[in-house]
């Protein structure tokens, strides 16, 4: 596939209209291709139709942008890109298309308050009359995407395809959704009280989600059915985003590779480009995100060079292509420094490391992020109207344990459900995983049946994962502030005591043992008094005060596999002593780690395998700029190890420690490599 080893990329992103004189009327894709060749771009994703609606080509279906008078600007870059070498992406935007939106009105997507999206004013989630949202299941709207997508494809040759927005941006009442469910449910009706015990509102979350399958089905088979060989990507950021979005797993059934944007740091980019590395059908995945500091919507100011290239190598050391989402001007200029300076720069500093990559990772802990089962059982009762639109804690929890990992150079991975099977660490682990598949639950029987151990914190989602616990789920505390009591005081949850339990910022499960080889490491208390009322016993806090005896941190040994459960989502703790309880917690369950190292907590060492040769990489993963440099690091591996570093092959300093060798990285600056090769046996 073309995509092997293209891991330079860019986005130029004009979602431009067309009602004043001066927008595009200035664009340029000379200097635009130019700028990208002299930057060493491997792949121009190029729009060819933005969310706005209207074509940046001649169109015979829809409209075309006013501001290019007529010109062929689609057409003009995929020849200039070409000629230098650049594979090119067309970029087509689903659902969000303001063009099909307002000129056929019983397309639109209708919410569940009865507005269409052009109606809304200053909220958040795109309702602020901005954009227009079309439903995928509407079969009007389909046959213009179809016919929209197969003149694209039969007029232009390019390498690939981003077909963006392949989600819900929100519950859709409209006909055909309603016509839809009920012919697919034998008569039942949209619901619309959010309740997740109740089976038809299970179901309706589940039609969504394959609702968005099929589409993206469908929009790939359009493609494919033209240009069998184009490669095509669905947007698949919103996999973060709750159960109504219907971005699943699914999705990567309809893709050649996954690819999404994202605006945040590099916690949330080192979780997500493992889950990606995990998921995607084919490496490299695609890690987009802007140049504007911290988003688009500042659109003048543009991020550091350090902090572009921890995205671009961050992306890269876990087998993903790096795509810079730029920001066109209205008038169609660009700011072309960006690349023969910044991006330059950038891409000197990245393509030297391209040869040591894409290897598989060497991990402890596979944390699985399940994308069907986005969602807070505690959100049950409302209207669909007042349902979060934000992440909860189904996203808290594993980014929670992917924080605690990293700061405690615990090596970890971030699986989806279809490696649970294959996953060869020795824990999984479900953070707040509310329900878990059938399918699911085989792969994971699977996995304590090899020996592989488990961590589950909060509810148990299947009753068979109950009975590997060994324990039987009676409900929840009424409390939403309880204590944690650890049974004995120097355990894993050091430093707490009966006295001084560790405190949960959440409700807790409670359950019952049912296995004897069960063994209880700390019991439910809570405070005296409710939170949120005028009862208290102190009146800043709530202190614990009631020991209730229930097992809230329970461990079952079976052979090598070790089951533990905790009753709520600590890994979201913030105290720094809570979190080192999660620590040695999971330090209970992985007695002796792969590597071991000393990196301050935003520093993330790697390691991989490829062909047979070991690397290692850190990372200095500091938030903001500018990064400090950081000395004194280093790693710990089993075994007489020679280390170098790359590609330069300087021999760095190794010192024997009993049966391990210790490399000391030098200064570390923004990221380092390094190759292990074995040294043969120690002289006695
Ligand atoms: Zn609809």
């Amino acid at each position: 596939m073309w995509t092997e080893g293209n891991y330079r990329r860019n986005l130029m992103d004009m979602h431009i209209d067309d009602w004043n004189e001066e927008f595009l009327s200035r664009i340029n894709p000379e200097e635009y291709v130019e700028a990208l060749a002299d930057a060493h771009v491997q792949c121009a994703m190029v729009k060819a139709k933005p969310h706005t609606g209207l074509c940046y080509w001649p169109c015979e279906t829809g409209r075309m942008h006013r501001g290019l008078k007529g010109r062929d600007f689609f057409g003009e870059m995929v020849r200039l890109c070409h000629k230098r070498g650049i594979a090119v992406i067309a970029y087509y935007s689903q659902i969000f298309d303001n063009w099909a939106s307002d000129h056929h009105p019983d397309w639109r997507l209708v919410a569940p308050d009865g507005r269409t999206f052009r109606e809304y004013r200053h909220l958040d989630q795109f309702r602020n009359g901005r954009y227009g949202i079309c439903c995928p299941n509407n079969p009007g709207y389909r046959a213009y995407v179809k016919a929209n997508l197969e003149e694209l494809n039969r007029k232009y040759d390019f390498e690939g395809m981003f077909l963006d927005m392949t989600f819900w941006p929100e519950i859709c009442t409209c006909p055909s959704c309603r016509k839809r469910f009920y012919e697919e449910t034998e008569g039942k009706e949209l619901p619309r009280i959010m309740d997740w015990n109740d089976p038809d509102f299970r179901l309706y979350a589940e039609k969504l989600d394959e609702w968005m399958a099929d589409f993206a089905a469908f929009s790939t088979d359009t493609v494919k059915a033209v240009k069998p060989e184009v490669t095509v990507e669905h947007q698949f950021s919103r996999i973060t985003m709750p159960w109504f979005n219907g971005s699943t797993e699914m999705l990567t059934e309809h893709v050649d590779y996954c690819g999404g944007d994202y605006y945040g740091g590099y916690l949330q980019q080192t979780f997500i480009n493992k889950y990606y590395k995990s998921v995607s059908p084919s490496l490299p995945f695609v890690y987009h995100t802007g140049r504007c500091d911290p988003e688009l919507s500042f659109h003048t100011t543009t991020k550091t060079e350090e902090q572009l290239v921890l995205h671009a190598v961050t992306a890269l050391l876990h087998n993903g292509a790096f795509l810079l989402v730029d920001a066109i001007n209205p008038d169609g200029s660009i700011v072309p420094e960006v690349y023969h300076g910044l991006m330059k720069r950038v891409y000197a500093q990245t393509m030297p490391i391209e040869p040591f990559v894409s290897g598989k990772l060497n991990t402890d802990v596979g944390i699985w992020f399940a994308s069907r089962a986005k969602y807070d059982p505690a959100e049950t009762g409302n209207d669909t109207e007042h349902k979060s639109f934000e992440p909860t804690v189904y996203m808290d929890a594993p980014v929670g344990l992917t924080s605690i990992l990293r700061e405690n150079n615990v090596p970890f991975d971030v699986l989806g459900a279809k490696n649970l099977r294959d996953y060869s660490g020795r824990v999984l682990a479900l953070c707040h995983v509310s329900s878990v598949r059938e399918e699911e639950m085989d792969a994971i029987e699977d996995f304590v049946n090899r020996g592989g151990s488990l961590y589950v914190s909060g509810p148990v989602g299947h009753p068979r994962l109950e009975k590997l616990l060994g324990i039987r789920v009676k409900g929840k505390t009424e409390h939403d502030f309880t204590y944690m009591d650890p049974a004995e005081d120097e355990g894993a949850l050091a430093g707490f005591t009966k006295q001084a339990p560790m405190t949960v910022t959440a409700p807790q499960v409670i359950a019952e043992v049912t296995e004897g080889d069960v063994q209880v490491l700390a019991t439910c208390t809570l405070p005296y008094a409710m939170t949120g009322t005028e009862v208290f016993s102190a009146i800043h806090s709530n202190p614990p005060g009631i020991h209730t005896g229930e097992p809230c941190i329970t461990l079952r040994r079976m052979g090598e596999s070790r089951c533990m459960w905790v009753a709520a989502p600590i890994e979201t703790a913030k105290p720094f002593m809570s979190r080192q309880a999660v620590r040695n917690l999971i330090g209970l369950l992985v007695p002796e780690q792969k590597w071991t190292s000393n990196a301050p907590k935003f520093v993330e060492i790697l390691s991989w395998e490829k062909n047979g040769e070991t690397f290692f990489a850190a990372i200095n993963e500091q938030e903001e700029s500018p990064v400090v440099p950081m000395d004194d690091i280093w790693i710990e591996v089993t075994g007489n190890w020679k280390a170098v570093r790359m590609p330069d092959g300087e021999e760095l300093r190794t010192v024997r420690n009993g049966d391990h060798t210790r490399i000391l990285l030098p200064k570390l600056y923004l990221f380092q490599i390094l190759k292990i090769t074995e040294d043969g046996p120690q002289e006695s």
